[in-house]
């Protein structure tokens, strides 16, 4: 059975005491096991993240870029061997996978971009010969915990910007599939990297808790859902570090009256089944504005969804493979049952889907509940599952409340060809990203992304200027070059400018 090891600089030494399995969602079969570390692994992390540092802090930011510009080449070189793997553990297919690789690379494309971005700013004359500046410091060691269902993208969100900025940093990604980060840290070295800047550790709760605990860890950034989010958002400040915790989603299509309803369903299929609806930007629910926009909506959504074609991660004709595990599989069956007891209408039921010649996998069927409403469980919570929910809304005004009073706040759309809506809704609407006519908008890599309410804890997004504001400290400099002559000033008041 192959084993996932963690990367740590030398190694991490001794037997795991404890391993996860890592399946092959498509076959319902155990591929490898991961290794589950614990503190005394983190303090191995720490140790030679600690003694690289100041090294690469020292290091000129130009150069640093030039690692990240070769670690970019190599991830391409490697395009397909990565978007396989990634498959092969997750479930989603092969060119989703690169997709999820590529927006990975976006943001290290931004990091190459370091030394333009980590200026700071400067006053000249701010009072008598007083000239003052601000440069912007690595926070040290920063460390990143990270979900399953983008097992490239996320931990690249994080680590292009925090060892740009000249942190070291240690990932601890999904134990559910853990070998891309693995072998991105190993392309991070190829690419010269120095040893102990990138490295990855894997674990369970156990090293989730080291890592909050751990006094020389500053800063924590994290990716997953929301109870756990908050969970680490309050332990990680409570340690006295800065942590940013992104959580789950429930993401709202507001579909006007006036929008062009072939594109609507075309966006909504690729965006509620897409990666098996496991996106935090996928598009769960559909919010046609009035009744005949509803009627409209189902009547093409139907057959749309009914020609979906769910197949394994490696066939190229299919539009979304497994859902990640057996448990995640028996929990969005449980949420469609769940949807069903409480008045929601079952339009197409993809629950007990069977893939011919590999029926032990973790399939779902799409599937289409219609009517559901706004006192449901199952609209009040995030399936993450091929699950598109219908709630209807009587005007405009209804559809901006829905997203705004859920409690996640991490995307939405609106679709329409009226600009005065559009720009009122976006304005409106009580939720961190919007997309207009765009389905999933999730912001480039030199904008920024976070979402509202329970999809988020803490004050500063990933990437983007943000992302440099998280891994980076503001040191201000306020100076003056006395030419000798005493200038009166009584030294027992504070200072003002003269
Ligand atoms: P998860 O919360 O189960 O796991 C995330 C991380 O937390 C993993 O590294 C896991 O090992 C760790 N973890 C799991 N249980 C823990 C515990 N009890 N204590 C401490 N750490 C624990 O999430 P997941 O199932 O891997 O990912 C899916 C979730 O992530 C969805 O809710 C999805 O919406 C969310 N997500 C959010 C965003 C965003 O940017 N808002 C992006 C992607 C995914």
């Amino acid at each position: 059975m192959r084993q996932i090891d963690h990367v740590i600089a030398g190694g991490a030494g001794g037997a795991a005491a404890r391993k996860g399995d890592v399946y092959d969602p498509n076959r319902g079969e155990v591929q490898a096991q991961v290794v589950l570390g614990d503190q005394a692994v983190l303090d191995k992390a720490v140790e030679a993240a600690l003694a690289a540092q100041p090294a690469w802090a020292a290091t000129n930011p130009q150069k640093r870029a030039r690692v990240l510009f070769r670690f970019k080449e190599l991830v391409e070189a490697n395009m397909d061997e990565l978007a396989r793997l990634l498959s092969s553990e997750h479930g989603k297919v092969v060119a989703d996978a690169k997709g999820d690789v590529q927006r990975g690379l976006d943001v290290v494309e931004f990091a190459c971009g370091i030394p333009h971005v980590l200026k700071g700013e400067f006053t000249q004359g701010a009072g008598p010969g007083i000239d003052v500046f601000s440069m912007r410091q690595p926070i040290g060691i920063g460390a990143g915990i990270t979900p399953f269902n983008f097992p490239a993208m996320i931990p690249m969100w994080m680590f292009a910007v925090a060892v740009a900025v000249g942190n070291a940093f240690i990932l601890k990604p999904s134990e559910r599939d853990p070998s891309v980060p693995v072998r991105l840290a190993e392309l991070f070295r190829e690419a010269g990297g120095p040893e102990g800047i990138l490295q990855v550790v894997h674990g369970d709760k156990v090293m989730v808790d080291a890592i909050l605990d751990h006094p020389a860890i500053g800063a924590v950034s994290f990716v997953g859902s929301s109870d756990i989010a908050h969970y680490v958002y309050n332990r990680g400040v409570a340690a006295g570090k800065r942590v940013q915790a992104m959580g789950g989603a429930k993401n709202h299509g507001i579909i006007m009256p006036d929008a062009d309803l072939d594109q609507v369903v075309n966006d909504l299929c690729g965006a509620a089944f897409g990666s098996a609806g496991e996106r935090c930007m996928a598009l769960p629910v559909a919010v046609p504005v009035g009744e005949d926009t509803a009627e409209r909506l189902r009547a093409k959504l139907i057959p749309a969804i009914e020609a979906l074609r769910v197949g394994i991660s490696t066939d190229d004709d299919a539009h979304y493979g497994p859902v990640v595990s057996a448990q995640h599989k028996a929990n969005i069956e449980k949420w469609i049952g769940r949807c069903v007891e409480e008045g929601g209408e079952l339009v197409i039921d993809g629950r007990g889907f069977k893939l011919q010649g590999n029926e032990n996998g973790y399939f779902v069927g799409p599937t289409l509940l219609d009517h559901v409403t706004a006192d449901m469980d199952s609209y009040h919570n995030e399936i993450f599952g091929p699950v598109l929910q219908i709630v209807r809304a009587k005007d405009f005004d209804e559809a901006v409340e829905l997203p705004s009073k859920h409690q996640y706040g991490n995307g939405v759309a609106i679709f329409t060809r009226n600009g005065h809506a559009a720009r009122e809704f976006a304005q409106r609407v009580n939720v961190g990203m919007v997309g207009v006519n765009v389905p999933i908008p999730v912001p480039v890599a030199y904008h920024t992304f976070g979402g509202w309410k329970r999809s988020a804890f803490g004050d500063t997004n990933q990437h983007g200027m943000e992302g440099i504001k998280f891994w980076s400290k503001v040191k201000t400099v306020t100076q003056r070059w006395p030419d000798g002559s005493p200038d009166g000033s009584n030294a027992f008041v504070i200072p003002t400018m003269g």
